[in-house]
């Protein structure tokens, strides 16, 4: 059984991948952004209005939030193909990852990076934005999305390395797209 990251800008065809992965091979998706709407949907969530905040400004959630979602459903997953999406997203978050998964006798078996030129994709999600007039996501706006970036390349990059001297990142180029 398989356990894969999929690290990525926002823009950068995470989603898709994902999808094919889900669709064709049978994966199950683990996305802290969709545990975290959750979440914001719940009314006895004692974090929900926090967490809603931080989403609509493109900063990280907390990693204490964050990482108590994820882990529960981790080993409720364990003999199951698991795609994480969204997460880890610093470095802590990778540790914490790669510690918990020792503990119940498991071990990550890629990081896949989606390599997109920045400026590419500011013209993506641009696009993007243009395009869904309906059912918006109150984090997709432009303003929102480029924090994301700045988020990402401040916060996520690290994990890249991380990775490499694990020595299980798999590196996917994406061009022009
Ligand atoms: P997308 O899939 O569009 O790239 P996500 O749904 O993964 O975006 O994330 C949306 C927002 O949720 C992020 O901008 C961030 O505020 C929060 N978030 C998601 N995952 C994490 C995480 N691992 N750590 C901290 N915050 C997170």
């Amino acid at each position: 059984m398989k356990k894969i990251v999929l690290l990525g800008p926002p823009g950068c065809g995470k989603g898709t991948q994902s999808k094919i992965l889900i669709d064709k091979f049978g994966f199950f998706q683990l996305s802290t952004g969709d545990l975290l709407r959750e979440q914001t949907m719940n009314k006895n969530s004692p974090y929900g209005q926090e967490i809603s905040e931080i989403m609509k400004r493109g900063d990280l959630v907390t990693d204490e939030i964050v990482i108590n979602l994820i882990i529960d459903k981790v080993s409720d997953l364990k003999d199951k193909n698991i795609i994480f999406d969204g997460f880890p997203r610093n470095l802590n978050q990778a540790e914490v990852l790669d510690k918990s998964l020792k503990e119940i006798s498991i071990e990550l078996d890629y990081a896949i990076l989606f390599e997109v030129d920045f400026k590419i994709l500011e013209k993506r999600i641009q696009n993007r934005i243009a395009e869904s007039v309906n059912e918006k996501r109150s984090d997709d706006n432009l303003e929102t999305l480029l924090k994301r970036i700045e988020v990402y390349k401040n916060n996520t990059l690290s994990i890249v390395d991380f990775y490499k001297k694990k020595k299980f990142l798999e590196q996917l180029m994406v061009w022009n797209q």
